[in-house]
């Protein structure tokens, strides 16, 4: 691929996540089974992960999206998180499938189920494509993962460096990292 050079490491295969997200989509519609859901996408990182995850779940659905952002430097946060775009429609009453793209301290994902709950949801559920457990902070509960990555900084399939690489279709990391 062009964009990337000899430093990048493949993880994941194009054909290894679309088989793992076929699973994580049946697992989903087993276990919700028949109940309508809102699948609430954050952006960025996760809109590739939740474009190709709704279409593996057979069940009524609509689709919102919420931005967040975290304060800190490149590679950590601070846990001070900003919800730079809200929902548009209240989610009192409904099942809420948060879609993220990787789970690292947790520290975002915590904020979001907390400020979540705040709004009456009937349920909410995790799925995320990623976890990082080496460096988690707080016990987020991610009822649907994709894979477990080790302590790198990942790129693809939606995930960015600094704005780029969200288009590489597999996944994988950039090791030394770009400085
Ligand atoms: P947390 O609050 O769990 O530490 O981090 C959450 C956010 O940090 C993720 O949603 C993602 O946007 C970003 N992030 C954490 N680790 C990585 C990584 O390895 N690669 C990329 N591209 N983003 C990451």
């Amino acid at each position: 691929m062009s964009q990337l050079n000899d430093t990048y490491h493949l993880l994941f295969s194009t054909e290894k996540i679309a088989e793992r997200v076929r699973h994580l989509g049946a697992e989903i519609t087993r276990e919700f089974d028949g109940k309508p859901l809102t699948v609430l996408v954050v952006l960025k990182g996760s809109f590739i992960f939740a474009a190709d995850l709704i279409r593996e779940i057979d069940l009524p659905l609509n689709v919102e999206f919420i931005g967040l952002r975290s304060y800190g430097d490149r590679v950590e946060t601070s846990g001070v998180v900003q919800i730079t775009m809200d929902v548009k429609h209240p989610l009192e009453g409904q099942h809420v499938l948060i879609v993220e793209d990787i789970v690292d301290t947790g520290l975002t994902l915590d904020y979001l189920i907390k400020n979540l709950s705040t709004r009456k949801p009937a349920s909410v559920s995790v799925a995320s494509l990623l976890y990082k457990p080496a460096r988690a902070k707080v016990k987020v509960p991610v009822a649907y993962l994709g894979f477990e990555v080790p302590d790198k900084f990942v790129i693809g399939y939606g995930l960015d460096f600094a704005g780029k690489y969200r288009n590489i279709k597999e996944i994988g990391y950039l090791e030394p990292p770009p400085v």
